[in-house]
């Protein structure tokens, strides 16, 4: 069997399915035009993607392999492939609409071998007993646990495989029928190398202190999670290492509930997707679509909403790519609650500066927390962000780590709307909105929308 290696979000080569297949192989990666062309030319992640392709072309040279690298749309690179005698392509799943799509056009090419990697579940293994799938997580997640066995933590070995023999230096540019080799760098393809400091996942699982994850995940200036999500995002780590990686600690008696329960959240943001692409655009339910003013929406993305933990998570997002899980959600709330702002525009902002932004994980919980997703959060449920930061960030390290402005501010003032109104703070606005005038025009939308 002669085939073509299409690695995407799974840039890593142990415990990898791609790898485990044997027969003759053309290991590839695409610099997707589609998809470059949109970004910012000092995208962080188009540094980060290429640093890890740099390092796989390197572990699969020590392979006896070799990755050969394209930037072109993918189409035009199977077209070109097709004649040259594969069998098929193979591929773990990839769920957005692009994804799917683009996948649908290969296959119309070459035959498409469909692996399945980058979540624990197959999007078909979980569903309700009438073949219908889960809208609500807790019986999902009931469901994800008792289907749960060893298969799934399954580790791919690598197989012995013939290389395909072809040019594997530089990048290969395709335009039409255009062919160029360009230099490999990131230079070759429009973007400027940004530096993008990471852990090795290996690193972290190896310091993580997960005896007391449930405990300290939802303060952001504990800083105690895993900041994996790039990893996962990217394939980086197998999600089956991740796996093992907590049964171990299970079995060293380390709780790992709380830990497990949020990568089943990926899954199921991943499984809503598969089944009703619709919301990748579309509110699933309730028609009030939010209120475009382009003033709000600029003071939000340049943190001068004058609401302290809204505008440290913004400098967070700005400064690093990364915005802790509770920030998120509180940002989220605001921008779409107080600022009524639609949905839709909020997610882009996230998916522009996330480093691990994943389509699934970032609409869903824009759709969560405007309350227009597929899950039963009702529209009413409206975080007050000023005592989401009491009870969060109490002391307002993280606010006050992000905002150097609020510096000698007393904590308890970071905290109260009415005193932010009061206060003249130089080199920091006063609040945008009145939370509870802002609450109140929410539910009156929302209602009327029904
Ligand atoms: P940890 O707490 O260490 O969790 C471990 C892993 O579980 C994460 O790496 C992630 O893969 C998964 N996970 C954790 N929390 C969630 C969650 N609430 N939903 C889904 N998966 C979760 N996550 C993304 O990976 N990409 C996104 O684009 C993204 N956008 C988001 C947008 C909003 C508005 C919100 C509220 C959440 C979003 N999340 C997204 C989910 C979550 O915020 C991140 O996965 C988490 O903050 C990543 O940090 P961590 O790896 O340290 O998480």
């Amino acid at each position: 069997m002669r085939r073509i290696l299409w690695f995407r979000r799974d840039l890593r080569v142990d415990d990898n399915p791609l790898l485990a297949l044997g027969g003759e192989v053309l290991p590839i990666f695409i610099f997707d035009k589609n998809i470059l062309t949109q970004l910012d030319r000092k995208d962080r992640r188009v540094s980060f993607i290429f640093l890890r392709i740099l390092k796989l072309k390197e572990q699969l040279q020590e392979k006896g392999l070799d990755l050969k690298l394209f930037f072109a749309d993918p189409v035009d690179v199977f077209f070109s492939l097709a004649s040259l005698g594969f069998d098929e392509v193979a591929a773990s799943g990839d769920y957005d609409a692009y994804s799917r799509e683009r996948d649908r056009k290969v296959s119309h090419i070459l035959p498409f071998n469909y692996l399945h990697d980058t979540y624990i579940f197959k999007p078909d293994e979980i569903l309700k007993t009438d073949q219908t799938p889960y809208l609500v997580f807790t019986p999902f997640y009931k469901k994800a646990k008792s289907l749960f066995t060893n298969a799934h933590i399954h580790t791919y070995p690598f197989c012995k495989q013939k290389l395909y023999p072809s040019d594997y230096n530089g990048i290969t540019k395709l335009d039409n029928t255009q062919q160029d080799v360009l230099k490999t760098e990131v230079a070759s393809i429009g973007f400027t190398s940004v530096p993008c400091p990471c852990e090795e996942p290996h690193t972290i699982l190896n310091t993580f202190e997960l005896q007391h994850y449930e405990k300290h995940r939802d303060f952001p200036y504990l800083d105690r999670t895993s900041k994996l999500s790039l990893h996962l995002r990217f394939g980086t780590l197998s999600i089956r290492e991740l796996l093992r990686f907590l049964s171990r600690q299970k079995r060293a008696g380390i709780p790992t509930e709380a830990f497990f329960r949020q990568l089943v959240f990926r899954e199921f943001y991943a499984y809503l997707l598969y089944h009703f692409p619709r919301i990748e655009k579309e509110n699933y339910k309730y028609r009030f679509k939010g209120i475009p003013d382009t003033k709000r929406y600029a003071d939000f993305c340049e943190a001068k909403t004058g609401v302290p933990i809204v505008d440290a998570g913004i400098n967070e997002l700005l400064q690093t790519g990364y915005m802790h899980n509770r920030v998120r959600m509180i940002c989220a709330s605001f921008f779409t609650k107080d600022l009524l702002l639609p949905w839709q525009w909020g997610e882009s902002f996230f998916a522009k500066h996330l480093l691990d932004y994943d389509a699934a994980s970032n609409i869903l919980s824009w759709q969560w927390s405007a309350g227009t997703g597929i899950d039963p959060q009702p529209y009413f449920r409206i975080f007050n962000p000023y005592l989401q930061s009491k009870k969060f960030d109490k002391e307002a390290c993280y606010i006050k780590q992000y905002c150097p402005a609020l510096k000698t501010v007393e904590a308890k003032l970071l905290h109260d709307e009415q005193a932010l109104f009061e206060l003249t703070l130089p080199g920091y606005p006063r609040p945008i909105v009145r939370h509870r005038e802002a609450a109140h025009e929410a539910l009156k939308h929302f209602k009327r929308g029904l």
